[in-house]
């Protein structure tokens, strides 16, 4: 693939690397931004290479960002993982270097960048960057750090490879990153523990979920719900999945209110494409699993009539 070629031209080119991903960052975000990383400071160790955004505590056992000088963008390559839209890249500083590439696996609405690697059949960026690894193998390494952030970044993507993104190559990707060191066992469980007030709020989804007529399900974690439960809305991605295991229910949302009292809208799917109705309400995604934003009690109303919409038609088709 010439992208590919165009990528590796850049990085043989450039001395200071700089990779950032998305605000708000999971931990394909991370695991693709450090992984790739990894790779390239075994790989290239007189370069500097750096990864910044916000540094999110959580993920830390992931990978640690770094603290940069603006000055340092200076001929330096940028390369953002993970990342449909320039607008939700994490650091503003993206554009200041001498050139940008972008490497992601979300449909390619915002093709910002020089270069640009969308593959919207990866179920992972971490995925791509292995795939960047492999392809040029004999040039580059894949040491044991490299391989767990990848290994996080699939895991996390793929939910322990059960959501339909999830191919044959994602497996023997993960099995190859395990056969480099991953430790995938241990990596599975620290993406699975939770908290205890977490615990509760789980409790609180199921107990307060909804089902419309044509088994959409919704609930709303409100400001005043998060702060009985201790919870910042950053720290509600867990109970995300916890709808779709509900064998009746196709497709959900949950809607977690923001400081400011609008919602962010978390959509899922395990039937119709959600990322229409996603792109409708200042957002978008993959076809199961997009977000949005909801300005108040009437959008909400809005967009659970638009969930139930799909999922009646979805049920029409089977
Ligand atoms: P989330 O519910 O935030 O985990 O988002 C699920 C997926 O939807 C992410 O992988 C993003 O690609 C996409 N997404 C979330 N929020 C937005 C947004 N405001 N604009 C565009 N895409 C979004």
């Amino acid at each position: 693939m010439a992208v590919l070629e165009d990528i590796m031209k850049a990085i043989n080119k450039y001395n200071r690397i700089i990779i950032h991903r998305h605000q708000r960052p999971d931990p394909d975000a991370i695991g693709s931004q450090v992984g790739l990383a990894e790779i390239l400071r075994a790989s290239f160790p007189y370069k500097e290479i750096f990864v910044v955004g916000k540094d999110i505590a959580d993920f830390d056992w992931i990978g640690e960002m770094d603290e940069i000088d603006s000055g340092l963008y200076e001929n330096a390559l940028v390369i953002v993982t993970d990342t449909a839209n320039s607008p939700r890249i994490d650091d503003r500083r993206f554009n200041q270097g001498e050139m940008l590439v972008k490497i992601d696996h979300h449909p390619n609405d915002d093709p910002f960048g020089d270069v640009v690697w969308v593959d919207d059949q990866a179920a992972s960026c971490s995925e791509m960057i292995y795939a960047f690894y492999q392809h040029f193998a004999g040039q580059l390494k894949l040491p044991k750090t490299a391989a767990d952030a990848l290994y996080a970044g699939i895991v996390g993507d793929t939910g322990r490879f059960l959501y339909p993104a999830t191919t044959p190559k994602t497996m023997l990707v993960a099995g190859a990153l395990m056969a480099a060191g991953a430790d995938a066992s241990a990596i599975s469980r620290r993406e699975d523990v939770i908290t205890m007030p977490l615990a509760k709020l789980s409790a609180f989804v199921y107990q307060n979920l909804k089902l419309t007529s044509h088994q959409a399900a919704y609930v709303v974690l409100s400001a005043d719900v998060l702060k009985k439960f201790g919870l910042t809305e950053a720290g509600t991605s867990a109970v995300v999945p916890l709808p779709g295991k509900i064998d009746v229910v196709s497709a959900w949302v949950i809607f977690v209110q923001q400081d400011d009292g609008h919602y962010r809208v978390r959509l899922r799917s395990k039937g119709p494409a959600i990322n229409g109705l996603a792109k409708n309400h200042r957002g978008g995604g993959h076809p199961m699993a997009s977000g949005a934003k909801a300005a108040d009690e009437a959008e909400m109303k809005q967009i659970i009539q638009e969930l139930d919409q799909l999922c009646q038609q979805w049920q029409e088709k089977e």
